[in-house]
C-alpha cells in the first residue's frame, strides 16, 4: 500500500482530516482538484459562524464541544467569540432550539441586554437570546491552518487532481485520478457539492443549491456581535462588522444546480432583493449601498443533519456529505470523526443520529 489513508477532497472536512489523520502518524494524502482554501467549493467568502447551543438539534452539542476545544488547540487565534443573538418567535424553531439545546447541555444562553439590543431591530413579537460562546472563524485562514500543519506533520498535498473513482482492494482502497493511481489502508471522502458523484452507488438524496453572500457598509461599534434571525420569509444571519462592512447572507432558499463546476457566479436578483429587505428593516444604521457579493455552495440533504458515516460493506472507508449549510464550524470534530471511522470504526461521541442508513 502507498499509503495508511487517502483524503478526497481537502476543503473544510477534508484538510482537518488530513491534519488529524497525520498527527496520528499515519502516512497521509490528501488530494483535491483546486488549490488550497479554494472558492469553488463551499468553504471561501471570510467567515463562517461557529454555535454551541444548537438549535437544529441537541444531539450536535458534543460534536460541537470538540470542536471548539480543537480549533483552540489547532491555532487559539482561529476562533472569535464574538457573542451572537438569536431572534425569532418564541413558537419557532430557533429560540426554541437554542434554549432547548442550552437546557439540555447546560449552556450559557441568556436575554439579550439593552447594551445588545440596540443593534438590532427586534421583529414584532419575537423573542431575543445572547449566547455569548458563539463567535466566528475566518475560513479560508482554517482550511490553510489545517493544510499546513499536515503537510508539516509528514502529510502530501497533491492539487490539480481530479479523482475519477475509487474501488475496494483486498487490503485498502485504490483511488483513481485523472493522472495518477493511489493505494492507501483506509479512505476518507470529503467532496462537498461533488459528494454524490465520489459515491454514486449510494445514491444520496443531496440537493446542491447556489447561495449568496451579501457585504453592506455599516459602523464597527453598533454590529459587534453575530446575529441569527428568525422570520416569517425566512432565516437571515450575518457577522460582526469589521473595517467598516457588514457580511450577511440568507440561510434558506437558493437555486438548485446541477453542474457545480460550471455553475454561474454572478448574483441572484431574487436573493439580493429579499436581503435588501431584511437589510432596510431590521439593521438600522446599515448603509443600503452594497459593497461585495459572492456565491457559494449548500448541499443539502432532505432533513438537513449531515451525513457521516462508514462506507456499506467496505469499513475502511469514511465518508461525509449533505452538511445542509452549517457544517463548517465542526470541521475538527468532523475531520476527527472520519478518520476514526475509517481507521477503527469507531467515534469519541454517538454519531448515529447522523448515519446514512436514516434515509
Ligand atoms: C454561503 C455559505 C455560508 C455558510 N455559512 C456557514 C456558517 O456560518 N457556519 C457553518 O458552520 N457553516 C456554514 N456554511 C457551510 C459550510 O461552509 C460547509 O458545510 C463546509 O464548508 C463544507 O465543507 P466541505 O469540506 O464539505 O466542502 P468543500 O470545502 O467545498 O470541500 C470539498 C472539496 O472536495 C473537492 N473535490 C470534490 N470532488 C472532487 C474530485 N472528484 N476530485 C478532487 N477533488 C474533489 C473540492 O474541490 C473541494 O475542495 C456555509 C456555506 C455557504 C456556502
Amino acid at each position: 500500500m502507498d499509503y495508511d489513508l487517502i483524503v478526497v477532497g481537502t476543503g473544510g472536512m477534508g484538510s482537518a482530516a488530513l491534519y488529524y489523520g497525520a498527527q496520528r502518524g499515519l502516512k497521509c494524502l490528501g488530494l483535491d482538484r483546486f488549490p488550497p482554501a479554494h472558492d469553488r467549493g463551499s468553504s471561501h467568502g471570510e467567515s463562517r459562524l461557529i454555535r454551541l447551543s444548537y438549535f437544529e438539534h441537541p444531539d450536535y452539542v458534543p460534536l460541537l464541544r470538540r470542536s471548539y476545544e480543537l480549533w483552540d488547540a489547532l491555532d487559539a487565534n482561529l476562533l472569535q467569540r464574538s457573542g451572537a443573538i438569536y431572534c425569532g418567535p418564541a413558537d419557532g424553531v430557533m429560540v426554541s432550539g437554542v434554549l432547548r439545546s442550552a437546557q439540555v447541555h447546560g449552556l450559557d444562553v441568556r436575554a439579550v441586554s439593552a447594551e445588545e439590543h440596540v443593534q438590532y431591530r427586534r421583529a414584532e413579537d419575537a423573542e431575543a437570546v445572547f449566547e455569548a460562546d458563539a463567535g466566528w472563524l475566518p475560513v479560508e485562514q482554517c482550511v490553510q491552518r489545517y493544510l499546513d500543519a499536515a503537510v508539516a506533520l509528514g502529510a502530501e498535498h497533491r492539487w490539480g487532481q481530479t479523482v475519477q473513482r475509487w474501488e475496494p482492494e483486498s487490503e485498502g482502497v485504490r483511488v483513481i485520478t485523472s493522472s495518477c493511481s493511489f493505494t492507501a489502508k483506509a479512505l476518507v471522502i470529503a467532496g462537498g457539492a461533488w459528494a454524490g458523484d465520489l459515491l454514486p452507488e449510494l445514491s444520496l438524496p443531496l440537493t446542491v443549491v447556489r447561495k449568496h453572500l451579501h457585504w453592506y457598509r455599516c459602523d464597527d461599534e453598533r454590529y459587534r456581535y453575530g446575529f441569527f434571525y428568525e422570520l416569517p420569509q425566512g432565516l437571515f444571519y450575518g457577522f460582526p462588522a469589521s473595517n467598516g462592512r457588514l457580511k450577511l447572507a440568507e440561510h434558506t432558499g437558493g437555486d438548485a444546480v446541477v453542474d457545480p463546476l460550471n455553475a454561474p457566479r454572478d448574483m441572484c436578483p431574487v436573493d439580493a432583493e429579499r436581503v435588501a429587505d431584511f437589510v432596510a428593516e431590521y439593521l438600522p444604521g446599515v448603509q443600503s449601498e452594497r459593497l461585495e457579493h459572492k456565491t457559494c455552495f449548500y448541499t443539502r440533504t432532505p432533513d438537513e443533519h449531515f451525513i457521516l458515516d462508514r462506507y456499506p460493506g467496505c469499513d475502511r472507508v469514511a465518508f461525509v456529505a449533505g452538511l445542509s449549510g452549517h457544517g463548517f464550524k465542526f470541521a475538527p470534530a468532523i475531520g476527527e470523526a472520519l478518520v476514526d471511522l475509517a481507521t477503527r470504526g469507531t467515534t469519541f461521541t454517538d454519531i448515529s443520529f447522523l448515519s446514512h442508513q436514516r434515509f
